[in-house]
């Protein structure tokens, strides 16, 4: 008989070895190492082959595509990030960080779907009945085809899911639940994965969709991220600060989609509603500050303008400060470089810090010039008029390259009534705007 082989586990991130360590080697967490019972390695096995069945090649022109059931979640921005609708069967992860909006915008998902004909149950582990249907009466959300269950055990929600059938499962959160076949704490690894892997067999035997909220800690990842993810019909992240009123819900996988579209919300006591004017919300008009520029960056199909912040001042280490908050850090660094060697500024003894206003992330280069002028403006302490707006990628050479949708962001910036734009190239279209050819950095300082 084969010896049975050990192996270990980190709790905090999933690193797997075959030998027992006080210290995980992956992530450095102390006390994490968990040897895996029979059971535990079974479902390691079973989610891990679950994608290879054996099946043989056949014709591209014999495959049949599976048609797939979308309901409306009666929320146009959340369907739009799903792809068109809720898919039956399908299970969907919500991350963001604690009080972002995540069950705000599950219950009252709940409420609609309830209301327009759906069995849902709402599992919480996190708040009493009282407190939810509070919540819900705030978000008009009651239905009495909405059901709540307060539990945080697996077996007991497997027994309710045995004895009623639900069209849709919503759960707050995996972080709480657990199963109490295994010994780790609820949110770990293991945990997790064993609970994931329940629901994903539940929702594809029921038809049921299935949705996760997950927490997501500081550093900015869900206890067993990448298992989770990878488990998951959809990944899901809301994006903004919650003291302001912005959130963007950023999809990251789509088995059922594309990933390119991007929900905009706006936060009001009523919960979360479609924000119809977004533009507006992301920059104040006000007084010309220093360090400040305006862009117009691409959000799926969507223009969003938005406000760059910069702090430059001179720094009392050898090492000076670098800081982005919504931008890339090494595009940062990248255009401080070259900065400092093309337009002989020296930065090197000045702390900079970068901030996106409204918390949100840029992810795409046509920001990047903005970001050139709002350093620029801080560390001269000249304001610039809060008419114009900035966009072009930089390259490593100091050319400013073209974005792409030009037209359709300035068409943007002129319904939000900006009258100026630095571009690298004139656009095709007529524009009440004044744009300015910038093709190079250098030439941005003759222009501001
Ligand atoms: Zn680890």
């Amino acid at each position: 008989m084969a010896k049975k082989s050990s192996l270990f586990e980190c709790q905090s991130c999933g690193y797997q070895m075959s030998k027992w360590a006080g210290r995980c080697p992956n992530c450095g967490s102390w006390d994490e190492m968990l040897e895996l019972n029979e059971t535990q390695k079974q479902v390691l096995k079973e989610t891990s082959s679950a994608k290879q069945i054996k099946t043989q090649a056949k014709p591209i022109t014999d495959v049949e595509v599976e048609s797939i059931t979308r309901v409306t979640s009666g929320n146009s921005e959340l369907d739009l990030v799903l792809g068109g609708g809720i898919v039956e069967g399908s299970l969907t992860l919500i991350g963001g960080s604690p009080g972002v909006g995540k069950s705000t915008l599950l219950l009252s998902i709940a409420g609609n779907t309830a209301k327009s004909g759906k069995k849902v149950l709402y599992v919480s582990g996190e708040e009493s009945l009282g407190q939810i249907k509070l919540r819900a009466d705030r978000l008009e959300s009651l239905h009495v085809n909405l059901y709540l269950l307060c539990e945080i055990k697996l077996s007991a929600i497997k027994s309710e899911l045995l004895a009623n059938s639900y069209d849709i499962l919503i759960i707050d959160s995996i972080q709480t639940l657990y199963s109490d076949e295994l010994s780790s704490a609820p949110g770990s690894v293991s945990q997790v994965r064993e609970i994931t892997f329940e629901l994903m067999r539940y929702a594809k035997e029921s038809k049921t969709a299935i949705f996760i909220i997950g927490h997501i800690t500081k550093e900015g990842s869900i206890a067993g991220p990448r298992i989770l993810e990878h488990m998951v019909d959809t990944v899901l992240y809301f994006e903004g600060d919650s003291s302001r009123e912005l959130r963007l819900l950023r999809g990251f996988k789509n088995r059922f989609g594309s990933t390119s579209e991007v929900g905009i919300f706006e936060m009001t006591d009523k919960g979360l509603i479609s924000a119809n004017d977004i533009s507006s919300k992301f920059f104040t008009r006000g007084r010309a500050q220093a360090g400040s520029a305006i862009t117009v960056v691409m959000e799926g199909s969507r223009p969003l303008i938005l406000e760059v912040q910069a702090l430059v001042s001179e720094s009392g280490y050898h090492n000076p400060k670098r800081s982005a908050t919504g931008y890339e850090l090494n595009r940062l660094t990248m255009i401080l470089a070259l900065l400092e060697r093309k337009l002989e500024i020296p930065l090197n003894t000045y702390d900079v810090f970068i901030n996106i206003a409204g918390g949100i992330k840029i992810q795409e280069t046509a920001a990047d010039l903005a970001v050139v002028a709002a350093i620029i403006s801080s560390f001269r302490n000249r304001a610039i008029s809060k008419d114009t707006i900035f966009m072009g990628e930089v390259t490593l050479s100091g050319d400013i390259r073209a974005v792409f949708n030009l037209d359709q962001r300035l068409k943007e910036a002129q319904t939000q009534h900006l009258s100026k734009a630095i571009v690298p190239k004139k656009p095709s279209i007529k524009t009440n705007i004044k744009c300015y050819e910038v093709d190079e950095v250098s030439k941005i300082i003759d222009w501001m």
